[in-house]
């Protein structure tokens, strides 16, 4: 998406070869109708495929996840981390490895909200390792809902995350695919 590779050009800071900030119209401060727009584009995308909800993972994901349920007409989900290790009977549970804060920490989703008849799209903002998507679908598979994609906004293409994605059979759609960055440079595929 043109617009958002031009914004990532122009306010993203690139803080070395791992890490993108975009916190200055993404995930501290938003722009709302950049955020529209790319929300927009991602439902635009997964119409067709008869999604009954969108998932994210709080939450960061929420502001794009939120305007794209809105798009497609649909409730929105959101899968939350918790630092409790405690079984409960009402939850799904599972662990997730965050790698770019060297934790691990336990995600939920209330069985109530969530069942076999669902078909899932799973948003988020950034896709790196694709830890935490593969610990969202985990999550939702649990429930035997099926997975409809992974509308993404920014993927970081030269980490593992889209690779491990599909061989887990699900579709990655992103707006922006970084190939390569470092500090104070970005390229795009
Ligand atoms: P993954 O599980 O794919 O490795 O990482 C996914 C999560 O890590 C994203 O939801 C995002 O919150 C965070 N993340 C990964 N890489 C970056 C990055 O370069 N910049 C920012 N701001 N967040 C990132």
């Amino acid at each position: 998406m043109k617009l958002l590779e031009e914004k990532i050009k122009a306010d993203g800071v690139a803080l070395n070869e791992h890490i993108l900030k975009v916190d200055s119209f993404i995930n501290h401060q938003i722009d709302p109708i950049l955020m529209q727009e790319m929300a927009n584009e991602l439902a635009n995308h997964f119409k067709v495929k008869e999604i009954t909800k969108v998932a994210t993972i709080e939450s960061s994901g929420i502001a794009p996840a939120l305007l794209t349920s809105l798009a497609l007409g649909v409730p929105l989900l959101i899968l939350k981390k918790q630092p409790s290790k405690i079984l409960n009977q009402d939850l799904y549970q599972t662990v997730v490895t965050s790698f770019t804060k060297e934790t691990n920490y336990e995600l939920t989703l209330s069985k109530k909200f969530i069942n076999e008849n669902d078909h899932v799209l799973i948003v988020d903002d950034f896709l790196a390792n694709g830890e935490a998507a593969t610990a969202a679908i985990r999550l939702i598979r649990m429930s035997h809902a099926t997975i409809a994609g992974i509308g993404i906004l920014i993927e970081k293409s030269f980490q593992p995350g889209r690779e491990k994605l599909e061989a887990q059979g699900v579709e990655v759609y992103a707006l922006a695919r970084i190939g390569n960055m470092a500090e104070n440079f970005i390229s795009f595929l």
